[in-house]
């Protein structure tokens, strides 16, 4: 998988492209991130990627010359115009960071990990030309109902929950099949203990992408929260962990953890299991 980011602050990502899973799956290989600086595909004196709005109203827009230049240059490729638009790549998805974007989700992020290529453009001030959305990007991507300064920090999220889902990233592949937003994530990982009857099987996997994906009845479709993980002490200052998670019997535990993660799933996440 090879991520680009294109951004006017290239130096933004020292930091957290430089630990954990992502620093290993980029030392091993599995994925490269590319930072294009936006700046480079300006041509005024001034290196001025934003504009004034019109139609008025505050704060400056991003332009979208230097955004398809820069683009067009990781790409390798002219992208058309109004008349001939290029045809999109395969395999290759153009993001934009916006607040204004269809919700990312944990279902993008899997569909995303089958991608050879991401691009990802970081907005900026109070947004980017709306064509940038409308014919550049393949995707409107926004990491939550909140809005923050740039396009930065969402872009990061999107590569690091992408990366983590890349076979090979993780230690230990149940970690990604048997977490919150995964199908009934308790009872599969319960039952990788006791056996193999209920453990996470290629079906499973089809249905998330199938027609009406996760829309199907009966609670082991549900998206659920991960269930609740304690480790030693069994007593902290009094708090104890729950006796049944001692006492080794493995199909208690699961009964346990599919109970618990629909407790705080009704708890946290109510809309989860309305879906
Ligand atoms: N005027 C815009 C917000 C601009 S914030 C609005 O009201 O929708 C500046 C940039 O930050 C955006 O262009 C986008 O790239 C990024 N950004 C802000 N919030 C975001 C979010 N929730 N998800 C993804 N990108 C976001």
């Amino acid at each position: 998988m090879r991520f680009d980011l294109v951004t006017i602050f290239p130096e933004f990502f020292a930091g957290p492209l430089d630990h954990g899973i992502l620093r290993r799956a980029r030392e091993t290989g599995l994925v490269e991130v590319h930072i294009k600086d936006l700046r480079v595909f300006t041509k005024d004196r001034h290196r001025s990627v934003d504009d004034r709005p019109f139609g008025g109203g505050e704060g400056m827009v991003l332009k979208p010359e230097p955004l398809f230049e820069a683009v067009e240059a990781l790409l390798g490729h002219n992208l058309g115009n109004a008349e001939q638009p290029a045809a999109p790549e395969a395999k290759t998805a153009i993001v934009l960071m916006s607040a204004a974007g269809k919700l990312f989700q944990q279902e993008t992020a899997r569909l995303f990990a089958k991608l050879d290529r991401i691009v990802l453009i970081c907005g900026r001030y109070e947004g980017v030309d709306e064509r940038v959305a409308e014919h550049l990007a393949t995707e409107e991507i926004s990491v939550g109902d909140y809005v923050l300064s740039g396009g930065e920090l969402p872009a990061m999220i999107v590569i690091d929950t992408v990366t983590r889902l890349i076979p090979g990233a993780l230690g230990n592949e149940a970690s990604s099949q048997n977490e919150s937003f995964s199908k009934n994530p308790a009872s599969s990982r319960g039952s990788m203990l006791v056996g193999a009857e209920h453990a996470g099987s290629p079906q499973t996997d089809a249905r998330i992408f199938g027609a009406g994906a996760g829309r199907e009845a009966g609670a082991t479709n549900q998206l659920l929260l991960d269930y609740p993980h304690y480790t030693r002490p069994a007593d902290f200052r009094g708090w104890k962990v729950p006796e049944v998670l001692i006492g080794g019997n493995h199909a208690e535990v699961a009964n346990w953890r599919r109970a618990a993660a629909l407790e705080k799933t009704q708890r946290n996440r109510p809309d989860l299991l309305l879906r």
